[in-house]
């Protein structure tokens, strides 16, 4: 038999989402007369739009006839597509990203998973916490974030986000090769303003350090004010990689299509001092390991730029962000604590009168028939918060709602 790569044996259970669909199985088949809620879950309903529908239709035709059929594509995007990326999201914005500083891959997911592969073994990672938990899991597999105590890694550098701080992470305290933000954020719903931005670019510039954004939700951003891409701030493009995605932008979650910047200005080095672009090292990467995305997806993709595909993904995402409100505003009126939820598809609440995240999941389930995320899943902070999300449709949000109410408010 092999040797196994043992970090495996390391992470806990995927025991966030399993749990909570087992308590909701259970809960249904005790209750099969009660129609559940719910506001747990992390992928968009609604259809792919009709630029988009259009745009793949007539690439799939090509595909059909000798004179347009393509095989394997270029190993980093069309040219349509990286061309639309970089006017779409940056050159309106006054950023200007290279050609080969773009990469197109099939999911932010896959991007922010595989990143890790730059960096050394023992290199040292900071995450926000609560966290998306890709970060640290796929540093966990390579090694990197040491053992599992039960609640947390011990070679993780962990920056708590939470009521207190308003939920603005410190700078890490102490040296480490890499930092993974999110913001938009998954979990909290929160956003930083330049000048919170500003504070991590300087100190990785300071402190040698590396940024990974992942603006998987940039497009839920509904002011001016906020960042929608790390390269806003000056500087980032000397320490910054970012990750962004179709899937939540327009409803690619299960088409696939994403990509990450990385500018030649940022670099990382080897043990004798040598100084290597990471752009050449992901180049290779994807060259060795990838094969491009589809062509009709990346056709598809291309779409969301058009003035139609913005004007019909725009709704779409306006229709989510009414649910973010109807949640936000219906629990507040409640007398709950709510953060995030005005430029992001996720609201943060504390669980009333401290009780812990998972007894609240339950006493929502039971009472309600309302189905949330319990905080603390997503990290150490999380504990005492729990997530609700805009992609249920607006009726069934206000009904989440009516119900949390009639149940009682904070009760
Ligand atoms: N990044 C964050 C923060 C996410 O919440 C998600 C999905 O929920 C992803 C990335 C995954 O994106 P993709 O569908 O492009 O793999």
């Amino acid at each position: 038999m092999p040797r196994i790569n043992e970090n495996f044996q390391k992470l806990p259970g995927s025991y966030l989402f399993a749990e909570t669909a087992r308590r909701t199985k259970a809960y249904q088949q005790a209750h099969s007369d009660r129609e559940i809620i719910r506001l747990g879950i992390g992928d968009v309903t609604q259809p792919l739009v009709p630029a988009v529908i259009r745009a793949m239709h007539e690439a799939v035709e090509e595909m059909g006839h000798r004179e347009t059929f393509r095989g394997y594509g270029p190993d980093f995007g069309y040219d349509f597509l990286v061309n639309a990326i970089r006017e779409g999201d940056y050159a309106g914005r006054g950023i200007d990203i290279a050609f080969d500083e773009v990469f197109v891959s099939d999911g932010a997911k896959s991007d922010v998973g595989n990143i890790q592969e730059l960096f050394a073994p023992d290199a040292v990672i900071a995450v926000t916490d609560p966290v998306y938990p890709v970060y640290v899991d796929s540093n966990a597999m390579a090694g990197r974030a040491g053992d599992w105590l039960g609640d947390r890694w011990d070679r993780l550098v962990y920056l708590p986000c939470n009521e207190e701080n308003g939920f603005v992470p410190p700078v890490p305290d102490r040296p480490v090769d890499v930092i993974y933000l999110c913001y938009p954020n998954n979990p909290t719903g929160t956003v930083l303003t330049k000048d919170q931005l500003k504070v991590f670019v300087d100190w990785a510039k300071e402190n040698g350090a590396l940024i990974i954004y992942d603006a998987a939700y940039r497009a839920y951003i509904t002011s001016g004010d906020i960042p929608a891409s790390i390269y806003e701030i000056e500087g980032a493009k000397d320490v910054a990689i970012e990750c962004n995605s179709f899937s939540k932008t327009a409803g690619f979650t299960g088409t696939r299509c994403a990509y990450t910047v990385i500018p030649h200005t940022v670099k990382g080095t080897t043990s004798d001092g040598q100084t290597v672009e990471l752009n050449a090292m992901w180049k290779r990467r994807m060259a060795t390991k990838f094969n491009g995305v589809s062509y009709p997806v990346q056709r598809a993709a291309a779409a969301v730029y058009t003035d139609e595909g913005q004007a019909q993904v725009r709704r779409v995402i306006a229709g989510y962000m009414e649910n973010a409100r109807i949640i936000r505003e219906g629990l507040i009126g409640l007398g709950y604590k709510v953060f995030g939820g005005e430029h992001a598809p996720y609201i943060w609440m504390k669980t009333p009168d401290g009780t812990d995240s998972w007894a609240f999941f339950d006493k929502l389930l039971n009472e309600c028939q309302v189905v949330g995320t319990p905080g603390v899943g997503f990290g150490p902070s999380g504990e005492g918060y729990f997530r609700l999300t805009a992609f249920n449709s607006t009726e069934k949000t206000r009904e989440a709602i009516d119900r949390i109410a009639g149940f009682g408010a904070r009760g």
